[in-house]
C-alpha cells in the first residue's frame, strides 16, 4: 500500500506567493487526509497533484488563522464540485480544538454556505496547561447556541486519556490516530497517525511438508488462526508466518515551543517521519519562544527524543524564502535552517529534510 505525504503549505502567519500557508496530506490509497488548512489552501490543492474531493478527514492542530482560515472555503469548493445526482456521500470527519465547532458552524452559517456532503466536527478538550492563560478560550467564546448547520452531524467531544497522556481520535482496520498536547500561545495538538503491523509472509515451503495446499487454510493461518491437519496435528500461525511487517507511522506537530506530558515523545517513538515546525533561526531562538515557536534545534532535539527515522522542517517564516527563489546577499536563508538541524543531530540516525510547497515524500513500507 502506497503513502506519501504532501506539503501544500509551508509558511507562518499567512500565505505569500512563494510559499502558502499550513496544509500538509497524507495519502493513502486514493483517501487524503487534510492536516491544517490555512487560507488560499484550496488553490495550493488546486496547483497539485492531488484532489480536493478525495479529502475525507481533516485535522486541525490549533485554531490560529494560519491553520484554518481555508477550511470553511475548502469544504464550499469541495461541494460545488460534488455531482449533486450522487447518493449516499460519506461524512467528511473534520477533528481539532474546542471551538472549531462554532467556528464552522458560524462561518458556515453566516454565509449561508449549504454543502452537498454531511460533515462531523469531533473537538479535543485541551487542558489548562497547553497555553498562557490568555490564550485560553472561555466557555462562553466556544458555547454552542443555536442549531447544528443543515449539514451538520453530532460529534464526538475527546478528552485526554490520563493513562496515556493522548487522545484516541479513531481506529480502524488500518491506523490507530492519536493527538497530543503541545505547548504554544494557544492550545496545539500533533496528531500521530500510526498504521496496523501486518502479518508476515507464510512460509510456503514449510506448509508443503506439512501437507497444506493453497486454499482457504492457507487465508486462515494468514488471519492468525490455527489448522488441524487430518492427522490431528494442529499448526498454529504463528508456526507457519514470517515476522510481521511493522506499520509506518507519520507525526505532525502543530505550533509550538515544547512538548506537554510525556505522551507526545512515546507516541512519535520510531516515527517514520516526524514534521515539526521550525519558524525561525536558532539565532532567533528567545523570540521564537516568546511567541510560542520552535527553532530547528529545537525540533531536531525532539525527533532525537523520538528516534526519528526523519525529521521534516516546516512552518517557516515568510522571512525565509525557498531555496529556489533565494538570491545572493539574501540575509534568511532557509538551507540555513537545514544545517542547524543537522548540526544538532549529528551523531544520530536522523536524516533531516526541509519541506518545501508540494514537495511530496513518499513513506516505503518498513521491512521487518
Ligand atoms: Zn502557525
Ligand atoms: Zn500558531
Amino acid at each position: 500500500m502506497t503513502m506519501d505525504v504532501t506539503f501544500l503549505g509551508t509558511g507562518s502567519a499567512y500565505p505569500s506567493p512563494h510559499r502558502g500557508a499550513s496544509a500538509l496530506v497524507l495519502r493513502t490509497e486514493g483517501e487524503c487526509w487534510l492536516f491544517d488548512c490555512g487560507e488560499g489552501t484550496q488553490t495550493q490543492l488546486m496547483k497539485s497533484q492531488l484532489r480536493a474531493g478525495r479529502i475525507t478527514k481533516v485535522f486541525i492542530s490549533h485554531l490560529h488563522g494560519d491553520h484554518l482560515f481555508g477550511l470553511p472555503g475548502l469544504l464550499c469548493t469541495v461541494s460545488l464540485n460534488t455531482n449533486p445526482e450522487q447518493q449516499n456521500l460519506s461524512c467528511v470527519e473534520i477533528y481539532g480544538p474546542r471551538g472549531l465547532r462554532h467556528f464552522l458552524r458560524v462561518t458556515l452559517g453566516l454565509t449561508g454556505s449549504q454543502l452537498l456532503f454531511p460533515y462531523a466536527v469531533h473537538e479535543l478538550e485541551p487542558t489548562a496547561d497547553q497555553s498562557p492563560e490568555e490564550g485560553q478560550l472561555s466557555l462562553q467564546m466556544t458555547a454552542e447556541c443555536g442549531p447544528l448547520h443543515p449539514q451538520e452531524q453530532p460529534g464526538r467531544t475527546i478528552f485526554l486519556d490520563a493513562s496515556s497522556d493522548s487522545y484516541l481520535l479513531f481506529e480502524d482496520k488500518r491506523f490507530v490516530v492519536k493527538a497530543f498536547r503541545l505547548f504554544h500561545r494557544v492550545p496545539s495538538f500533533g496528531f500521530c497517525i500510526k498504521e496496523h503491523d501486518r502479518p508476515g509472509r507464510l512460509k510456503t515451503e514449510l506448509l508443503k511438508e506439512l501437507g497444506l495446499k493453497p486454499g482457504p487454510l492457507y487465508g486462515r493461518l494468514k488471519a492468525g488462526k490455527p489448522v488441524t491437519l487430518e492427522s490431528g496435528r494442529v499448526v498454529l500461525s504463528s508456526e507457519v508466518l514470517q515476522e510481521a511487517i511493522p506499520g509506518r507511522k507519520v507525526c505532525v506537530f502543530g505550533d509550538c515551543s515544547s512538548v506537554l506530558g510525556d505522551g507526545p515523545l512515546r507516541l512519535c517513538s520510531g516515527a517514520d517521519v516526524l514534521v515539526h515546525e521550525a519558524t525561525l533561526g536558532d539565532e532567533h531562538r528567545e523570540k521564537a519562544v516568546d511567541h510560542g515557536h520552535s527553532t530547528p534545534e529545537m525540533a531536531a532535539a525532539v525527533a532525537r527524543a523520538c528516534c526519528a527515522r526523519r525529521l521534516v522542517l516546516s512552518h517557516f517564516s515568510q522571512r525565509y524564502k525557498p531555496g529556489s527563489l533565494q538570491k545572493d546577499g539574501d540575509e534568511d536563508d532557509v538551507a540555513e535552517l537545514k544545517r542547524q538541524a543537522e548540526d544538532a543531530l549529528q551523531d544520530s540516525d536522523v536524516e533531516v529534510t526541509l519541506a518545501e510547497d508540494f514537495l511530496t515524500l513518499p513513506i516505503p513500507l518498513r521491512r521487518p
